[in-house]
């Protein structure tokens, strides 16, 4: 009999607790006050936009951004934050001393505490004024502020894949030591945890996962290893970063959120399903023991996701507007039909290996995400074709073990050798 046969599944078969409680937030009083990591990034500046329209509820109590020191200038005289910190970003030339004195030149030093270089970062995610931290800085520089701001107790409402991806086991922990709460901003764990709310996990048979299949869905599978760095950039249905949009092209972006949904909800591999739906119309789905599927639908869009997270589930009224196209009316007749498909694993190697490293547990996932990340830069920079990306990142898991998650410094050290070995093989086989 497979798990799923179970008449009731129950909790006994969850790894942890679900980090999101399943019940919308209500009666809130008083604005709710956020601190912005990551402000000048595309789930940034959408944060900001959306936080504009309903200054009833929500207070700019903090931003950090990389090293944009114009657009966070911007937004600091927009929102009048207490503390504004410039990290310099990863591994970047520039002295970040250099970009805060940029910084204190385009505002001013009044009313504003300053901060510079990463360390900062953290500093920006403890800050007591703040009820819940967005964390929207990308890569592996979110990873210790996510912690240290669940470390601290507080509501972190996450937009990068990579603390859940490269350190689960460290985020199970801190949330379950220290009592903060995790909301997911990814438009697909926030379906998941829509359908959800009122849930119980004991109900809960399996997540099912939608994937648009990026563009090259339909492609054959040869021609798609000779894919141009244009071509795979064209993403028909989000508007993203480009790291993102590649992850994506080769479906690694769904591994990925496997990988999250599973330290999300604490629901194994063997219980969460993928399927291709080129639309982007159902951002996810639950299917329930009783054989009943709850789904949430929308227009492909950032913006509710990042609101719901910030407000721990409470919904806001929507002001229609040009600028904003997810705004318009939602209309099932004239979409006519929802398209389904199962997802290729022949065509995109990729998911298989995701998920293959998320079964695989430990600093699998670590080793995972810090190969695709060398793989994905050499392909945009033209060092590599399509092809390879799964190419190094299938010899760079087979070349370090995986051994279990036990410290930040450890996944950090595991994160930099796993760099390593994949540059390597990126010269290889560029
Ligand atoms: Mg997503």
């Amino acid at each position: 009999m497979s798990p799923l046969d179970g008449a009731h599944l129950g909790r006994a078969l969850l790894s942890h607790e679900p980090l999101t409680p399943f019940a919308p937030r209500r009666g809130r009083t008083g604005r709710i006050r956020v601190a912005v990591l990551g402000s000048t990034g595309s789930v940034g500046r959408q944060a900001l936009d959306m936080m504009a329209d309903h200054p009833d509820v929500f207070e700019v109590v903090g931003l950090a951004a990389g090293r944009n020191v114009p657009l966070l200038a911007y937004q600091a005289r927009q929102v009048r934050p207490r503390v504004v910190c410039v990290t310099g970003g990863d591994g970047s030339p520039t002295d970040p001393a250099d970009l805060r004195d940029e910084l204190a030149r385009a505002i001013g030093r009044d009313g504003f505490t300053l901060l510079a270089g990463n360390h900062e970062l953290a500093s920006v995610a403890t800050m007591p004024e703040a009820d819940v931290v967005l964390a929207a800085t990308s890569g592996r520089g979110a990873l210790s502020a996510t912690l240290a701001a669940l470390d601290a107790g507080k509501d972190v409402a996450l937009a990068n894949k990579e603390s859940l991806v490269i350190a689960g086991p460290l985020v199970v922990e801190s949330v379950r030591r220290h009592g903060g709460r995790l909301f997911p901003v990814d438009s697909e764990h926030s379906a998941i945890w829509q359908c959800l709310f009122g849930e119980d996990m004991d109900g809960v048979r399996r997540l099912v996962l939608t994937a648009s299949g990026g563009p090259f869905r339909e492609w054959d599978p040869d021609r798609i290893k000779q894919i141009g760095v244009a071509d795979a950039l064209r993403h028909p249905t989000w508007q993203m970063g480009p790291k993102i949009t590649i992850d994506s092209a080769t479906l690694m972006n769904k591994g990925l959120e496997a990988i999250e949904a599973h330290w999300l909800f604490g629901i194994p591999f063997d219980r969460i399903g993928i399927v291709v739906h080129p639309t982007s119309i159902v951002h996810s789905l639950v299917e329930f023991v009783d054989g009943s599927l709850k789904a949430q639908l929308g227009w492909p869009d950032m913006r509710l996701p990042i609101q719901l997270a910030l407000t721990a589930g409470e919904r806001l009224v929507r002001k229609r507007s040009e600028a904003d196209p997810a705004s318009r009316p939602f209309s099932l007749a004239e979409l006519g039909s929802l398209p389904f498909q199962a997802p290729s694993y022949e065509r995109f190697p990729c998911l298989g290996l995701a998920l293959g490293a998320g079964r695989t547990g430990g600093t699998a996932p670590a080793i995972l995400s810090a190969a695709d990340e060398v793989a994905v830069d050499a392909f945009l920079n033209r060092d590599m074709r399509f092809g390879a990306i799964a190419e190094v990142i299938s010899e760079t898991l087979g070349s370090i073990a995986s051994t279990p998650v036990t410290s930040l410094e450890q996944v950090l050290a595991v994160d930099a050798h796993a760099r390593e070995v994949a540059s390597r093989l990126v010269q290889t086989l560029g």
